[in-house]
């Protein structure tokens, strides 16, 4: 499907940033990771529609004629998310779930959405326990393509960054578990020679006392 002088980022530049997931990839370049080594197929992407199967198709050169109709039928608007403050108990759940850090909140706090930021793509609404979250429908998508690249780029790194420290914090403590535990093995064998030692010096005390006894 690909030739050489197609790169993931050329494809990238053409997916719609919505880092929505509905493709089964993990965000938008994942996807165009996937086009590239896993010859996957380019009519995965519904908030893309036709216009970026054509633009794929161009690209990879490949006939979008197989897809056009599937695709028109799985396309969907543009959409932005609307959180009811009234209701939101400052869970965080959808904080966790937003690919591009779209979300302003802290813990037990009202959270909002920062309208600009939202790519719509839906994945906060699920998880949120108090079923506050709406999608108001747009004629057509109000966030900048970059930025949500960005931003969802900056989350990955920092997800990436955290998941290793916590790893690393992990492996110290087991490293620190076994040297705890070879310090308690050791002090405890050199206990026991401190015992056996004892006990020789006082068996050898009593002979001693026994033999002069004998004796005088
Ligand atoms: S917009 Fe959604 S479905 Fe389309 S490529 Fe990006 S993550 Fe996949
Ligand atoms: S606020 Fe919700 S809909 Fe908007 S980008 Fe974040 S997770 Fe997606
Ligand atoms: S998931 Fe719902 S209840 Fe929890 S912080 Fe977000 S909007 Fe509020």
């Amino acid at each position: 499907m690909t030739n050489s002088a197609t790169t993931i980022d050329a494809i990238d530049a053409l997916l719609p940033q919505t880092q929505c997931q509905e493709c089964t990839y993990a965000g938008c370049r994942p996807y165009a990771v996937a086009i590239v080594e896993q010859n996957e197929t380019i009519n995965r992407c519904p908030p893309g529609g036709v216009a970026t199967l054509q633009a794929l198709a161009s690209l990879l050169n490949i006939d979008a004629n197989n897809y056009i109709n599937e695709v028109t039928e799985q396309t969907r608007a543009p959409s932005r998310a609307i959180i009811q403050e009234d209701l939101c108990i400052g869970c965080t759940k959808c904080i966790q779930a937003c690919p591009v850090d779209a979300i302003l909140g802290s813990a037990k706090f009202m959270h909002s959405v920062i309208s600009s930021e939202c790519t719509g793509c839906e994945l906060c609404v699920e998880p949120c326990p108090m079923d506050c979250i709406d999608m108001q429908a747009l004629s057509k998508p109000e966030f900048n393509k970059d930025t949500a690249r960005q931003r969802y780029e900056s989350r990955q790194l920092r997800l990436d960054k955290i998941a290793n420290e916590k790893q690393q914090r992990h492996q110290q403590a087991l490293v620190n578990k076994m040297e705890n535990k070879a310090d308690n093995e050791s002090q405890q064998k050199t206990s026991i020679q401190s015992e056996v030692q004892a006990a020789i010096a006082r068996a050898k005390a009593k002979k001693q006392q026994k033999q002069q006894l004998q004796t005088g």
